[in-house]
């Protein structure tokens, strides 16, 4: 399917709603029934009617199909966040007794699920390094139920070989998940690679402007209904019709905005590259990176985030370097108009500083929709501070 029609038509129907241009925020938390014939088939199946906007709601349902064409996937499902999505696509696979294997330091609200909540219903995770494919299959157990990936991880950026770890689980029986935030549908596919649940924030890329938190979850239609009706109805992770507009609102520009910032990335990076005060550059598809066969096999390009590690030994310059910046806002997450820095070091404290550790010297950059010469120039005067 062609993505303008994905982004422009696909399920969209202005007969239902005076033909107007934009769909409706259908702000509504029930519907009425004209027969007792209606509910009963409603009360069977939650996704078939609608019945009650925390399941089912004409605005989600808009987003759901654009969200599910997007990774070729036969269903999405859409969540109040990213974290939620997460949440909901493990706990849907996995009982007491079972096993998980995680990459190596996943987002932080994966990590804290597996480590503080799912113990305490019998279910242990393993951390392996994901860029080799042995540590998959060392790490396997017969009670092994779910393979957990991130690939670009957050940070640093490793990889995952998605094709190859499919193919090893799907001979197992597992489910695996990956949390494909960093790329999106439009740099990584990765159910046509073979992995069955993909996760994302939408709240970075998809939506776009940093005005709203969500998430989303696409697969077989048979493994989503089954997460809709226990982990989605029960727990009310769905998303609201306002944050699912504001979501179908910035998909409309998504192609534009990611194809802008993967040129202004570009530039921003070749800058900082040859900068004195940059010890060296992680991004996927920069030359130096050791896993770019990988990143151009499975992805078709990389956008606004990358890591900067800096040559200095100076907690207090890191600081000041940081808020010299006049057009890049200290803040966490990424994926919006604006351009953002986030340095290790502002977690790690003063005193446990050591400018040895290479980590602690990492700033996490996200390169927005402004120009390439207006951030180059604000990082050239900053950097000097160093
Ligand atoms: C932000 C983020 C999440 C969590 O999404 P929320 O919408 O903030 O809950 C998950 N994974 C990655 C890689 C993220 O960057």
């Amino acid at each position: 399917m062609e993505i303008s029609h994905i982004l422009n038509e696909l399920g969209e129907d202005r007969s239902l709603y005076f033909n107007a241009v934009s769909p409706p925020i259908m702000q509504t938390s029930n519907f009425v029934f004209d027969t007792f014939e209606d509910i009963r088939k409603a009360f069977e199946d939650e996704d078939s009617a609608y019945l009650y906007s925390r399941g089912k709601n004409p605005t989600i349902e808009i987003l759901r199909k654009k969200l599910a064409a997007l990774d070729e996937a036969e269903d999405a499902l859409v969540f109040n966040s990213g974290a939620s999505a997460i949440f909901c696509s493990v706990l849907a696979n996995v009982k007491t007794g079972d096993h998980i294997i995680s990459v190596d330091k996943p987002y932080s609200w994966a990590w804290r699920m597996f480590d503080n909540m799912l113990p305490r219903f019998g279910v242990e995770t393993t951390y392996i390094d994901g860029t080799k494919i042995e540590n998959f299959e060392n790490a396997l157990r017969p009670e092994t139920k779910v393979i957990y990936l991130e690939s670009p991880n957050s940070n640093t950026f490793e990889l995952q070989d998605l094709e190859a770890i499919s193919k090893l689980a799907k001979s197992r029986g597992i489910v695996t998940i990956v949390d494909n935030s960093y790329s999106s549908p439009i740099h990584q596919k990765p159910l046509a690679l073979g992995i069955d649940l993909s996760l994302q924030s939408a709240t970075k890329y998809l939506g776009g402007h940093s005005d709203t938190v969500a998430g989303v979850l696409t697969g077989r239609k048979d493994m989503l209904q089954k997460i809709f009706n226990e982990q989605l109805l029960n727990n009310g992770s769905g998303i609201s019709p306002f944050n699912a507009w504001l979501i179908l609102r910035g998909l409309r520009t998504l192609p534009v905005r990611l194809a802008h910032i993967t040129k202004t990335t570009e530039k921003v990076i070749a800058f900082l590259k040859t900068h004195p005060k940059i010890d060296r550059v992680i991004f996927p598809f920069d030359n130096d990176f050791p896993q770019l066969d990988l990143a151009k096999k499975q992805m078709s390009g990389a956008c606004g985030l990358f890591t900067i590690v800096l040559k200095t030994d100076s907690y207090n310059r890191i600081e000041k370097f940081t808020y010299g910046l006049n057009h890049f806002l200290v803040a966490v997450s990424w994926g919006g108009h604006e351009s953002l820095i986030l340095p290790q070091a502002a977690a790690i404290g003063p005193e446990n500083f050591d400018p040895i550790i290479e980590r602690h010297r990492m700033a996490r950059v996200y390169v927005g929709l402004e120009d390439a010469d207006y951030l180059i120039a604000d990082l050239r005067q900053a950097l000097e501070i160093l």
